[in-house]
């Protein structure tokens, strides 16, 4: 009876032969794996339906203001201007969600192509701190860049690692108090190279650390959005390091602030 309400996508239903006979574990097994199924229709529901919502918001936000400018809101060129510029945030911010949300998909189905190639991890973290240099000003924060190791090599993808510290920085820069110190320290610990990306923002509490790492998580729901996040980075980080054979961990007090280290095996 029940699988046959199984297999016609009815997954709600279990099988009471439980015993401790060969039927039994049969029966228990079945059950587990009914459980999964509906588990992963649930995560997949859950997945559609933040992408809907993420979406929502710059889209009605285009339309919004794309109306407004048809009705002639902009009563001269400098209002004119303020408005286009309105739209092609809410354009950028719905073209990252794409690229993002198409980066989880590849990491899921193990398509995506992670190169092995040699590179200078220090000459990376330089060119890092270049690019940041006016995220950084217009917050008045400084940046602690100390490079406290020889060892220079690793084997990655350098383009996947950058996209990895770009998100760390990002966030680093987004929550830290204007006028603070960000660290960004690469040291050497038995085979690995170890980046610490350090802040002194407001740090994230114990209970949702275990949490960051999950995909479209925020801490602050309302609050993290306005500051431009969809709270895939740190899923797409975790992944990304782990497809090249490394680690990332987080460590943060808080009201004193965060720190994630992301770890590779070095080379000669
Ligand atoms: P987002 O794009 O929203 O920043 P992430 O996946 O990168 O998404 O981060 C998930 C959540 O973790 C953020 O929304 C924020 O609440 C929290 N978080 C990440 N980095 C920091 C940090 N350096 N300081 C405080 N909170 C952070």
């Amino acid at each position: 009876m029940n699988n046959k309400r199984f297999s016609a996508g009815d997954y709600t239903s279990r099988t009471c032969y439980t015993d401790k006979d060969e039927i039994g574990t049969l029966g228990k097994t079945f059950n587990a794996m009914a459980d999964a199924i509906v588990h992963t229709q649930q995560t997949r529901r859950n997945f559609f339906s933040n992408i809907s919502h993420e979406l929502k918001t710059p889209l009605s936000c285009i339309k919004a203001t794309t109306e407004a400018l048809i009705d002639g809101i902009a009563v001269n060129d400098q209002e004119r201007t303020h408005y286009l510029e309105r739209i092609l945030a809410e354009t950028d911010r719905m073209s990252r969600l794409v690229h993002d949300i198409m980066d989880i998909e590849q990491l899921e189905s193990g398509r995506m192509c992670i190169k092995q190639e040699r590179f200078d991890i220090a000459a990376l973290l330089l060119h890092q701190a270049d690019t940041i240099e006016m995220l950084l000003k217009k917050k008045n924060l400084s940046l602690l860049l100390r490079i406290q190791t020889d060892k220079r090599y690793v084997l990655g993808d350098a383009d996947r690692f950058a996209q990895v510290l770009d998100n760390l920085l990002s966030n680093a820069i987004r929550y830290a108090p204007s006028g603070s110190h960000i660290g960004l320290l690469l040291t050497e610990e038995n085979k690995w190279l170890q980046v610490s990306i350090s802040d002194q923002g407001e740090g994230i509490a114990s209970e949702d650390l275990p949490l960051i790492w999950e995909r479209f998580y925020r801490v602050d729901k309302s609050r993290d959005r306005s500051l431009g996040g969809s709270g895939l980075g740190l899923s797409i980080s975790l992944g990304l390091m782990e497809a090249m054979g490394g680690t990332i961990t987080v460590e943060s007090e808080k009201g004193k602030g965060t720190m994630f280290k992301i770890r590779i095996p070095w080379q000669i």
